[in-house]
Order: C-alpha cells, then structure tokens, then sequence
C-alpha cells in the first residue's frame, strides 16, 4: 500500500511571494512579460494536481510491481509511463532545461513545482529529471551537429538521458574508470568499450531512445579525473536526418534489486561488447597534455543534480510529515500529564509528541527556505547581465549546493524515521505510508557523490574559494542580518544565539586550519561531515530568523483573527525551534573539534571486528 499524498504549498507561497525579490527574477528579460508572481498561485496548484491526481497513483507500483529485468530488456510498471508521458508531454519535464524554451519556469518557482511533483512518486521522478541533467550538459558543451541531432528529442521526453559516471572500480573516485574511447577516422567520434553499474535508467520501456552521457577515458590521456572525457552514447544510434538507426551494442546486464524506489531501474551496463559501440565526445578531445574536459562537464549537472536531490529529499519528508500530523491528530491514545485524570486525548496532544511534529516542521521549513534560495541564486547567475551580482549569486549557489545536497538528505532519514516514530508500531507496517518514505530517501545521501563527498567539497574547495573571500562574503550576509536586527527586542533570544553560533562556527575554522598545519591533515576528513552540517544549521538558523520577522510582521498587521494567522505562528514558532535547539548543536561540533579528537583514527582496524 500505502500511498497517501498529501501536500500543502502554503510555505512555497509565503517564500515565494513575500520573502524572495521574485520580482527582481520575474523582471529578467526571459520571464518579463511571461510570468508574474500573479501566477504563482495557479502554477502550484496545477502542479500538486498533476502530482496528485496523475503521479501519486503510480507510488505504490514501486514496490507492487517495480522495475523488472529479463532477456536483457527492463520493463517499468505501465503506471509510471503514463505519468511520465503526461509530466514531458505537459511541459513539467524535461523542456524546463531548454533555454530556448519560451514557457520555462524560474528556477526557484520550477524547484516548487518540482518538489511537489517527486513528493507523489519518488521512483518517477529522475526518469524526468535525468533526461533534463543530460540535455543541459549537450546544451551547455555541445556542438550545432549534437545539439540539432539530440535536443529537441530530449527536451519533448522523447528520448530520455541518463548520466554514467560509476563504474565497479570507480565509485566515489570516478578517476579510477576503467571506460575507454578509441578515436576513429570521423573527428570527434569515438568507440566506447567498458561497462558501467548503478545507473539510474539505464535501461527501461519508456521511451524509444535512451542517451548517456558517459565518462570514459580517451586512449593516452592522462591517468585521474583530469584524463577523462564525456562522451554522447545513445542506445540506438541517431541518424545524421534524426531518424534511429541501428542498436549502439550498449546491453543492460542487470538491474539492482534496492530497498527503495524500485520503480526506478538501476542499470548495469555493457558497452562496446562487439566492439560496436559509438559515441560523440562532448567539447574538445584531451589535448597534448592528456587533459579531458569531462570531469568539468559533468560538475556542471551534478551540481544541479545536487540541488535536485536536496529537493526530493525535501519533498518526500514533507509528504511524511503531513501524514504523521494527520495521524497524530486522529490517534487516540494516553492521557495528559498535567491532567491524568482527564479523559483519553489524540496523541497530538502530548509534549512527546509535539515535540517530534515541531522537530520535522523546523527542519522541513530551514530545509525549504535553504533550497530555494540556492535555486534563487541559480537564477540570479542564468539571468542577470551584471557581473558582479552574478559573482556574488555564484560564490553563494557554490557554497549552498552541497549544503542542500547533504544536509537535506541526511535529514530526510532522520525525519521520515521520526514521522515513522509518531505512529508507533502502525508506522513500522507497510500498510501504512511512512515505511515506503523511509525506504526511498535513503538513496539522497548516497547518489550524486556521497555525502562525504559534499562535505569536502564544502571544506577543501569551497571554504577556499578566491582565496577565501566567497565564503567570507556568504557569512557576511549573516553578520549584516544580526546587525541590521540588533535592536529587535522580539527575537533577542534567537539572535543572539546567531550572534554566538557565527562566531563559534568561526572557532571551527581556525581550529581545523591549526589542525591542518599541525600535520594533522586527516581531521580534515574526519571532521567534514559534522563541519557540513554545522554549516547548514548556521545558514538555515539565518534563514529562518530572517523569515520569522517577516511572519511576525504579518501577524501584527493581520491580527490573530486572520485565517493565515496560524500559518504566519507557525514560521515563528518553527524558527525559534529551530534556533533555540538544532542551532546550539554547532556549540558542540565546536568543542570537539578544538579538544581534536582523533578516536576514530587511533583505533586499530583489527579493534573494529569487536
Ligand atoms: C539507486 C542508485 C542510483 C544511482 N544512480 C547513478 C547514476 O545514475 N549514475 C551514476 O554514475 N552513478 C549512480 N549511482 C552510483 C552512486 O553515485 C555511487 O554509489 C556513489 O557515488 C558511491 O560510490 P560507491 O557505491 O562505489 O561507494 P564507495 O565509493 O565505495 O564508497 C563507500 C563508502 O566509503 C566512503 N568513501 C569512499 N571514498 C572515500 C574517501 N576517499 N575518503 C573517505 N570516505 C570515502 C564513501 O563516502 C562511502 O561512505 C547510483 C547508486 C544507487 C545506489
């Protein structure tokens, strides 16, 4: 069972029209005159009636039926073809890529769309989403010739895209790929001879073609990721009039049986078995240097990619979230503490409880506003023709991606297990929908570089980046946010909190930079993932106090009468959660990592087998 999607897009709303400039967005030459936040509205819900009345219905052919291999060919349920085709046909997928694509929705407001749209089918989503990642890299790096051959066919959802990095020797360290291009007489074509393994729909029934942008080294570049290429490998190869020719000898050899999303079929692929296999290398071949130009390339999508699964980490934790609240509500069970002679109560009623709801909705709203401000700044760096405010919206997107990438993913575990905790036992069956959540987000903090991987990403490139200056200008924001509110008596408490965590966070970075020229450079390692995280609670703690003001604000002029008087309490209340107890946790990353702790190090291996 046990799909029950339910939805609310009342906090897309207030960030979309009240708290982000979306006029400032909508004013770019490619949305002015085509959308307006009049719009908004409309646009969101269409979107949560598309994801509820044509996805949601899918769900539950994850687990019922799934993504089934045999004979070499893979077949998804025929669910998840008819909400596939009607997400590409009516302009939610895919073409939202297409620069050229007049109906494109901002980034920020597509992200909402986009969030509600994986909320009803987790499985579903990256069949759209994969073929737009691998369209953006042909149109970023792409030639005329493969942009004309492969674009309008990916952008209508005709052909779907898939991106092939791992492979079983190269995982976290894809500069280990064994994948290999022999050039041929016809410049810029290349045979394909390797094999690759997880690779989201690498094979499926959906549509005629699939194309994978695929990493491989040319033969003689050099060893590393700064040797490899991206190549243009289609299942079926494209005539030079667009028409499909003959099967590219790439053979699915198996697909993965996962604890989740099983809709989505993860591929292991073959190439090149007859030696017959062929494709087109994206921007230039490696020069005299050996260097390729792949692992660049492919940066770019994974970084939106990133940012994506940040989003569905988002939007199926949401989706556990309401279910939870409803069913607090419902559940009748235990009496008051304060009152134990009163009668039985809903279990929203108790502190315990309470607690845990609060808990996942701070996080649900610090995990949302971070997210779509990093898709705000992606739009500021697409649209805006000043310089420098794309530098600045650049060195900002940088430093939020791997935030959204990791924090919102290893949250999603950790809330879907909490909303699965306010059912008690009832959440631990499958009969109900909370099992299938926390089955299905488990891959965020794994795919898309593991989320050690966002961590020193953060730490070893972005802490750096221009000589340190990029992330001296993001916590810049922050300091000039407590100094604009210093006199504000209202939220005192919180920000002077912020005031302490910013500093604190700060004590982390001499104390890892004094680590690090002690020789101690392993701490680095050991410490990024606690630093990550300690960095989106700061973020987010900016974030969400910066938003409670507004809501205060709102309440003040509306009055608690107002039927939007709950939701406006709700972000405060929310915030100061959220300041008040997720944001002090950085206090102690802080002192660890001061004291340097190196247990984890100094324990011998052999010790680890007790
Ligand atoms: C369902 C699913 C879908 C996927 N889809 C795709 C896809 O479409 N395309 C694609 O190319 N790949 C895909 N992947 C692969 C995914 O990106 C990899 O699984 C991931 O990058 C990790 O690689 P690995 O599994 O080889 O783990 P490993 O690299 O072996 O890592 C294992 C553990 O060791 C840690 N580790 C590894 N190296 C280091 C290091 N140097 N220092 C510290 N810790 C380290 C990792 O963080 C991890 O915790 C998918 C995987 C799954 C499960």
């Amino acid at each position: 069972m046990a799909q029950n999607f339910m939805w609310d897009t009342r906090d897309h709303k207030f960030i979309l029209k009240e708290w982000l400039d979306m006029d400032k967005i909508f004013g770019f030459d490619r949305f002015n005159g085509v959308y307006s936040k009049d719009d908004i509205d409309a646009i969101l819900a269409e979107a949560v009636k598309v994801a509820k009345d044509v996805i949601a219905p899918s769900q539950d052919d994850n687990d019922a039926v799934g993504a089934v291999f045999k004979d070499g060919k893979v077949t998804v349920p025929e669910s998840f073809k008819k909400a596939y085709w009607f997400v590409q046909e009516n302009g939610w997928g895919s073409c939202n890529a297409d620069h050229h694509y007049e109906g494109a929705l901002p980034k920020t407001l597509y992200t909402a769309v986009a969030e509600a749209l994986a909320s009803a089918n987790a499985g579903l989503a990256p069949y759209y989403m994969a073929t737009a990642g691998s369209a953006e890299l042909i149109q970023d790096f792409g030639n005329d010739h493969l942009k004309e051959l492969f674009l309008p066919k990916m952008f209508s959802g005709e052909w779907a895209g898939t991106m092939d990095l791992t492979e079983p020797n190269g995982g976290s360290d894809v500069g280990d790929l064994l994948t290999r291009a022999f050039p041929t007489d016809t410049p810029g074509l290349y045979k394909i001879r390797g094999s690759k393994c997880f690779i989201t729909g690498g094979e499926q029934d959906i549509t005629e073609n699939i194309i994978h942008l695929t990493l491989a080294r040319v033969e003689g570049a050099r060893p590393g990721t700064s040797g490899i290429s991206l190549f243009v490998v289609p299942k079926f190869w494209v005539n030079e009039d667009g028409s499909l020719g003959k099967f590219n000898d790439l053979n699915c050899i198996g697909i993965e049986h996962k604890m989740g999303i099983k809709g989505s079929a993860t591929a292991s692929l073959a190439f090149g078995e007859e030696n017959e296999c062929y494709g087109w290398i994206l921007g230039d071949p490696p020069g005299e240097d050996g260097k390729g130009q792949g692992m660049a390339q492919m940066f770019n999508m994974m970084n939106t990619e990133r940012a994506t699964t940040g989003t569905a980490a988002l939007a199926e934790s949401t989706v556990a979230y309401h279910n939870a609240v409803q069913y607090a509500t419902e559940r009748i069970q235990g009496r008051p503490l304060t009152n134990p002679k009163a009668g039985r109560v809903q279990i929203i009623k108790h502190e315990d409880v309470r607690r845990m709801l609060l808990d996942i909705k701070a996080h649900l709203d610090a995990m949302r506003a971070l997210s779509m401000k990093t898709y705000y700044y992606m739009d500021i760096i697409i649209n805006s023709k000043d310089p420098e405010e794309v530098k600045q919206a650049d060195w900002r997107y940088g430093i939020s991606t791997p935030l959204c990438k990791a924090y919102l993913s290893d949250m999603a575990w950790i809330l879907t297990a909490e909303a699965m905790q306010v059912y008690g036992g009832y959440g631990y069956s499958e009969e109900n929908p909370i099992a299938q959540l926390v089955r299905d987000v488990k891959i965020y903090s794994i795919w898309e570089g593991t989320n050690y991987i966002q961590s020193m990403d953060l730490v070893g490139r972005k802490w750096m980046q221009a000589k340190g200056q990029a992330f001296n200008d993001f916590l810049g924001d922050i300091f000039a946010f407590l100094k604009a509110n210093a006199d504000n008596q209202e939220f005192a408490r919180e920000l002077e909190i912020l005031n302490k965590a910013i500093r604190s966070y700060n004590e982390i970075r001499k104390a890892i930079q004094e680590h690090a020229m002690g020789g101690k450079i392993g701490f680095i390692g050991l410490y990024a993932t606690r630093i990550l995280h300690a960095t989106a609670k700061l973020y987010c703690g900016y974030l969400l106090l910066d938003q409670a003001l507004l809501a205060s604000q709102r309440i003040k002029e509306l009055g608690e009468d107002h039927f939007d008087y709950a939701f406006y309490k709700g972000k405060v209340e929310s915030a100061k959660y959220y300041l008040r107890n997720i944001v002090p946790e950085i206090f102690t990353v802080t002192e660890l990592i001061k004291v340097g702790d190196s247990s984890a190090i100094d324990i011998p291996e052999e010790s680890f087998q007790f």
